[in-house]
């Protein structure tokens, strides 16, 4: 009995070992690439791996080794883990799966039914991008706020906690990040409503909050939460706290074990436009900005900033990499860092002093970055104080969340980059009782009712030389979006796209060195792990969140339908030999008309507005989706108002993901439906004319 209970206890030891066995060790180990354990491979968030058995010398002979579908799925914006064997990532509504990494049998799947409890926050499913796995658990944050804790060999929920409240707008998008027994998680929603961002750590054992930090000062009649929130206040002016403030951590956090540390990127103040928020002016601390953190307490050490002032939408959210660089003839331990803003910076990771920062793309708000104050030399005009302005990067920024990686062996910096503009223009916009509405798309700007024609962004991925602040070479890459990065010290950088290619390029030149069709827009990026002394590759291909959703024909130009394109995950290996599915070809969205109907042009320019507010985020600029949600021209839906009534108003299609909007009027619903209908018989009139004058391009 004796010993029967002690091989038991080694069994179960063994058991839980072998299931996920991450802890700080395997997340500090830079040189281990056996397994891929937290969202960037390892604390260093350098999204690279130190594997080559897959290299430019072999690259050609990648082939499939396993792929699995993802029915019912839309949104596959997410970066997968791989630890022991076993491959975690979470896409949709923040399904988690657990998968044989090696065959692609699915050992368990965790659904947290969103769709059920989210209510008005479902209106905010961009995420989640990623997971997190510690000890035996596997983190997931949702869309409703709930940061939940899954068994890691049965997907059974071990604990739950709301990091936000019901009322507010804040969601979660982002991957949680776990060292040292505690999960850290921001939030997500400062266009969506009056947030305030932060945050908050908890025990990874119990879900217990063990501290939170706010981002932004709230309301000073209420007493600061501490000296530096007093501070920080002092860089704000007019009544802020009504509005929120913003400063949302929705995507970067890196901790640094040597400092016992973490920083964390910060995101655009609410609303995005300065003379609303802070309307005498003011650096409106700590928007975005990298700020560094005790890992223990959350005590506030250092800051930079990168925007002062913001107006623009241009956070700090994106990579906080950690790197040594030769700079000067000198080892130096720097942050790396390339926001939406365009410029590229290099932070002294000690104290947050800035080292340099270049433009790594195209960036016409300001001249240059003055290194003895750490200020951006504004150019004139940009913050539209007395006329539009039309400024590079737009709000979607130059480079966005989608991962850059680091590559130790080549010194590069490989980021997925894009190129459009953004009209900033508020003329018209009541700023004095302006107030941030619950749902809407609160810019406190005039509102964009046009499409973003496919020819209006273009995009690169480019190798930057961080110690040099210099490009080294560069691709054009399809349409906007694209997916994050994947380096290998076998000399080659991955990179899925949004037609559907996933490519290897040489690390040192660009040079295409294989590519594999996934017919499915890649939005995510890929890691690499290994099992048994065998290399594999795994992404998910599927298309979603802001900027695939967005932008209308710019977006839906790839043909990718909702619904209609599946989300798959692929996994590759020298020698692979799987194929893939049948799949449906790329797809132009057909509008459908119904020619009896007389639309009224006042209540289809009143539609047009409340689209602008709360539809376009997921069904697209003019109502032409990019494959995110369903195009609202091509949906019979739209034909019968009653139907129609039933699903926006009555939530018919909640469980499939599409909110409820319980708020609207019938004469609301029906305004929406004229705009709906104005838009498809436009489309279908201009798709006609096309055919009829021959030019079949489809745009
Ligand atoms: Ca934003």
């Amino acid at each position: 009995m004796k010993y029967a209970l002690v091989f038991l206890a080694m069994v179960v030891t063994w058991t839980l070992a072998s299931a996920a066995g991450v802890d700080d060790a395997m997340m500090a180990d830079d040189g281990d690439g056996t397994n891929w354990p937290t969202y960037g491979r390892t604390f260093s968030n350098w999204h690279a791996s130190p594997l080559g058995d897959i290299n430019a010398g072999n690259a050609g002979r990648l082939g499939l080794a396993w792929s699995m579908e993802l029915p019912g799925i839309t949104n596959g914006a997410t970066v997968p883990l791989a630890v022991d064997g076993v491959l975690y990532f979470t896409v949709g509504q923040s399904m988690v799966h657990a998968v044989d990494a090696v065959s692609g049998r699915l050992l368990w799947k965790h659904d947290p039914e969103v769709t059920r409890v989210a209510g008005h926050k479902l209106r905010y499913t961009w995420g989640p991008r990623g997971l997190a796995v510690w000890k035996n658990k596997v983190y997931v944050g949702t869309t409703d706020g709930r940061l939940i804790a899954l068994d890691a060999a049965t997907g059974k929920q071990a604990w739950s906690v709301l990091t936000v409240t019901p009322e507010d707008s804040l969601t979660l998008t982002g991957p949680p990040r776990v060292f040292g027994g505690l999960v850290v998680i921001g939030n997500a929603g400062s266009e969506w409503g009056a947030v305030r961002g932060y945050v908050t750590a908890y025990d990874a054992e119990t879900g217990a909050q063990r501290w939170r930090f706010y981002t932004v000062p709230g309301n000073p009649a209420d007493g600061f939460e501490d000296e530096v929130m007093e501070m920080a206040a002092k860089t704000w002016t007019g009544e802020w706290w009504k509005l929120g403030g913003g400063g949302t951590v929705w995507h970067a956090i890196t901790y640094d074990q040597k400092y016992n540390r973490l920083y964390i990127g910060t995101g655009n103040g609410a609303p995005w436009n300065r003379k609303i928020r802070s309307p005498e002016g003011g650096d409106n601390l700590f928007l975005c900005s990298i700020i560094a953190l005790d890992a223990d307490t959350g005590r506030y050490l250092w800051h930079y900033q990168t925007v002062p002032g913001e107006t623009w939408d241009y956070n700090s959210s994106m990579d906080i990499t950690l790197a040594t660089l030769e700079m000067a003839g000198e080892p130096r331990e720097v942050i790396l860092h390339a926001p939406k803003n365009g410029f590229f910076y290099v932070l002294d990771r000690a104290t947050g002093q800035l080292l340099s920062a270049e433009k790594s793309g195209k960036a016409t708000w300001a001249e240059r970055i003055d290194l003895e104050t750490g200020r951006p030399v504004e150019a004139p005009g940009v913050r539209y104080e007395s006329s539009p302005a039309l400024i590079r990067p737009g709000g979607i920024g130059s480079h966005n969340w989608h991962p850059m990686s680091f590559n130790q062996e080549s010194g590069l910096v490989f980021i997925p980059t894009m190129e459009i503009a953004g009209l900033y223009d508020d003329a018209g916009v009541d700023r004095k009782r302006f107030t941030m509405v619950r749902g809407d798309l609160n810019t406190g700007l005039v509102e964009f009712t046009g499409d973003a024609p496919p020819d209006a962004g273009r995009s690169a991925l480019i190798a930057w030389d961080p110690a040099a602040q210099r490009e080294v070479w560069r691709v054009d890459t399809p349409g906007l979006w694209n997916g994050g990065t994947l380096s290998t010290a076998g000399g080659l950088v991955f990179q899925g796209q949004s037609d559907g290619m996933l490519n290897a390029y040489a690390t040192t030149s660009g040079q295409k060195l294989w590519s594999f069709d996934a017919k499915m827009g890649i939005t995510g990026a890929p890691i690499t792990y290994e099992v048994d002394g065998r290399q594999y590759v795994s992404v998910v291909a599927g298309w979603g969140a802001a900027g695939p959703a967005f932008f209308g024909s710019l977006s839906a130009q790839h043909g990718w339908q909702a619904r209609v394109h599946p989300h798959r995950v692929l996994t590759f290996a020298l020698d692979g030999k799987a194929v893939l599915p049948p799949t449906p070809p790329p797809l132009v969205a057909q509008p459908v008309d119904d020619p009896a109907l007389e639309i009224d042009p006042v209540l289809a320019k009143r539609g047009e507005s409340l689209y602008a507010r709360r539809c376009n985020a997921c069904h697209g600029l003019a109502a032409v989706a990019g494959g995110f949600a369903p195009d609202l021209r091509a949906s019979p839906v739209g034909l019968d108002p009653e139907a129609f009534r039933a699903v926006v108003q009555g939530g018919a299609l909640e469980l499939a993901g599409m909110p409820r909007f319980g708020e609207f009027g019938n004469e609301e619903v029906e305004a929406l439906r004229l705009y709906l209908r104005k838009r498809a018989r436009e489309s279908l009139e201009a798709m006609q004319a096309e055919a009829r004058t021959g030019d079949n391009s489809g745009h």
